[in-house]
């Protein structure tokens, strides 16, 4: 593990600070960049596979048809105490559809492991599967048998709000107090993407871990504190610096940095899935990470 000085480039005025997702294009996007990212990798199996799930849930989103919003005087609440538009705990019904959607899409290139969750899922009720989307997004309740379900009850959300987010307007939004919490749905962000651009050249942007909004933070500062004193940025050894994880000495949280200028293909959540290698480093050093993969919680526990 290497540590590396932060440039530090501060925000221009025309970028934008807030991105919403293109529902249209974003899981097909992510599915390419798994399928690169799984070529001579020494997980190479499970990143296909992830690029499937990525595949499923842009199929399952093509079927979707627009969600209702929340209407006017539920966002000028919003906008008046400072809260995200979308509430998670307050999902379209149609998210188990869309897993339903994903389900069936999979079954037929699953490995056995993934077959039995998926047929468990297709024969779940709705009880259930509202349980298990309450343990991934409102109550962190989440049971050992459930670990293998919950990737993909993860994938139908990220679609439905993913959509939902691409509905709305940029000025239904505004920052929120926490750098971390995404300010459409008040989810924590999965990584964060220095990205490329006319506007918006060089500058970070967080990546929601649900819906896949982007809301602009500078760089050099801890996302779950504030602090800009203490934090580094460490990569592999023989890493081309394409993701490094950014620690913080002051709230020992961590949380990746994928970069643009690396590879303008880079993904939050793919890139993510990419390197657990450095997860484990930085958690060895005593680094918690400040917000989920869904992709990834209960795969490798229970
Ligand atoms: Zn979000
Ligand atoms: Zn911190």
């Amino acid at each position: 593990m290497s540590t590396h000085p932060i440039d530090f480039h501060p925000p221009t005025e025309e970028a934008p600070a807030f991105l919403l997702p293109k529902a249209g294009t974003l899981f097909a996007e992510r599915a390419d960049r798994f399928a690169v990212l799984a070529r001579d990798h020494a997980l190479s199996e499970w990143l296909d596979f992830l690029g499937k799930i990525s595949a499923a849930q842009q199929y399952a989103q093509a079927r979707l048809p627009a969600l209702p919003l929340p209407d006017a005087d539920t966002l000028a609440r919003a906008q008046t105490h400072g809260m995200p538009p979308l509430d998670p705990a307050k999902r379209p019904a149609l998210w188990r559809e869309a897993l339903r959607d994903i389900a069936n899409a999979l079954l037929p290139e699953a490995p056995e492991g993934a077959s039995k969750a998926l047929n468990a899922l297709l024969a779940a009720d709705d009880a259930r599967l509202e349980r298990l989307a309450d343990a991934l997004l409102v109550n962190g309740d989440i049971q050992e048998g459930d670990a293998a379900e919950l990737p993909f009850i993860g994938a139908a959300l990220q679609v439905v709000f993913t959509q939902l987010a691409s509905q709305l307007a940029v000025s239904a939004l505004q920052p929120m107090d926490a750098h971390n919490v995404c300010p459409c749905c008040g989810s924590p962000a999965v990584a964060s993407v220095v990205r490329l651009g006319a506007a918006i050249n060089n500058l970070r942007y967080l990546h929601c871990s649900l819906c896949n909004t982007e809301w602009n933070v500078a760089r050099a500062v801890c996302t779950s504190c504030g602090n800009d004193k203490t934090v580094a940025l460490h990569q592999l050894e023989g890493s081309d610096g394409r993701v490094r994880a950014e620690t913080c000495d002051e709230c020992h949280s961590t949380l990746k940095i994928v970069y643009q200028d690396k590879d303008p293909n880079v993904d939050p959540v793919a890139d993510d899935l990419a390197t657990l290698a450095l997860d484990m480093l930085i958690d060895e050093a005593g680094y918690q990470r400040a917000g989920p993969n869904l992709l990834l919680i209960g795969a490798h526990s229970g």
